[in-house]
């Protein structure tokens, strides 16, 4: 979502003259987008903007994003993106959803962007459209809780079905999806579009339900399992999956983290982004007791880390033999870019940047797949 907003502002900015400059030396004006999503994260941004201020004493620097005691922008539902955007990379941040009117125990978001709003789906058609004349091959569809995105009686599978007939000869895919109850429409719309990407990532946290209970997550370990096992079976076992999720939340017990830890094997979670808890001041889960050793903490998420290597690797080797499709973001001898299912990719010679080549899979060497 960070990248989203920075390209529009990037956009905004090139269209009411200014330039956008690699070097901050020579910016009369520097940006910076801030996180709050964790203490340490708003420590460094801390730190990063008052360096920025000392290096660069002549340049303007303004703070945007999440970051206490900084003004926050009002939100808007309306979004455009000028045809004079910058487009450094293939793949297109859709930003379709802001806010979350969620609870949960560890999270700072809703105290910063408040209740969730969606952008109208007439606005983002607009937006796709003028990224499809770009020349952008993948739209990443992104938001702060996408499963809440709700317009014109459309929810967030509605949405990707409308935009991936409209634009059959591009990819669509969905960024972190916060899992609420088993989402059928949304898994219709994989099934009856080949162009949204075989990728899902679930902001899991737990699977255990004392912990989901605890963290005020939405959905407990048996309607997780039921949505998981569907997409699992409607969509195969070559979509890959990814997940977030928190080791060592207050009162984890070593029982819940066996739960998690089964649950990801049992489904393949490949991708795993696993988390040492880290408190958040101003949230109820920071005050909470039965914390958990930050050794233990740390272990966990080794643990996790291991399993999901193993697995990952599995994984990448079942597409050997097979024909992927590359939304190609670098050319040159070798050319490199995305699959589908979200795995990095070699193919060797060169092909345009900003297009989608299809290709059988070699081999996989260093946790990438060689295509010729
Ligand atoms: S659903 Fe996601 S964004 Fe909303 S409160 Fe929970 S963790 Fe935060």
């Amino acid at each position: 979502m960070n990248r989203a907003e920075t390209l529009q502002e990037q956009a905004e900015a090139i269209c009411s003259g200014h330039e956008v400059v690699e070097d901050d030396s020579s910016a009369d004006v520097i940006v910076v987008r801030a996180c709050s999503v964790t203490a340490r994260a708003e420590k460094d941004c801390r730190k990063f903007i008052n360096r920025l201020k000392e290096n660069y004493p002549k340049s303007d620097v303004r703070v945007v994003g999440c970051l206490p005691g900084m003004p926050r922008k009002t939100k808007e539902e309306k979004v455009s993106l000028p045809s004079k955007a910058p487009s450094s990379t293939a793949r297109a941040y859709l930003k379709v959803q802001d806010g979350c009117g969620g609870k949960c125990t560890f999270c700072i978001v809703p105290q910063f962007r408040g209740e969730s709003v969606s952008v109208s789906l007439s606005a983002v058609k607009k937006l796709a459209e003028q990224f499809a004349e770009i020349g952008y091959y993948e739209f990443v569809v992104t938001g702060c809780n996408l499963s809440m995105y709700k317009s014109e009686g459309v929810g967030l599978g509605g949405l990707i079905d409308t935009l991936a007939k409209e634009y059959g000869d591009k990819r669509i895919r969905l960024s972190s999806y916060e899992p609420c109850i088993c989402d059928d429409e949304l898994l219709d719309a994989f099934v009856e579009n080949k162009n949204i990407c075989r990728f899902l990532h679930v902001s899991l946290q737990s699977a255990s339900d004392y912990v989901l209970e605890r963290m005020k997550r939405p959905y407990n370990s048996a309607e997780i399992d039921e949505f998981i096992s569907s997409f699992r079976k409607r969509l195969g076992n070559y979509a890959m999956l990814g997940c977030d999720v928190i080791c060592g939340f207050p009162g984890e017990r070593e029982e819940d983290f066996k739960a998690t830890r089964e649950f990801l094997e049992r489904h393949n979670f490949v991708n795993v982004h696993a988390f040492p808890y880290s408190e958040r001041p101003g949230t109820p889960a920071a005050e909470m007791a039965d914390v958990v050793l930050r050794d233990v903490r740390h272990e966990r998420v080794r643990i996790l880390l291991d399993d999901a290597a193993k697995r990952k690797e599995r994984f990448f080797e079942s597409f050997v033999g097979k024909e992927v499709e590359v939304c190609v973001e670098k050319s040159g001898e070798e050319s490199r870019g995305w699959s589908s299912e979200y795995i990095p990719c070699v193919i060797k010679k060169n092909v345009p940047r900003k297009t989608l080549y299809k290709g059988i899979v070699k081999e996989m060497t260093s946790g990438e797949l060689i295509i010729d």
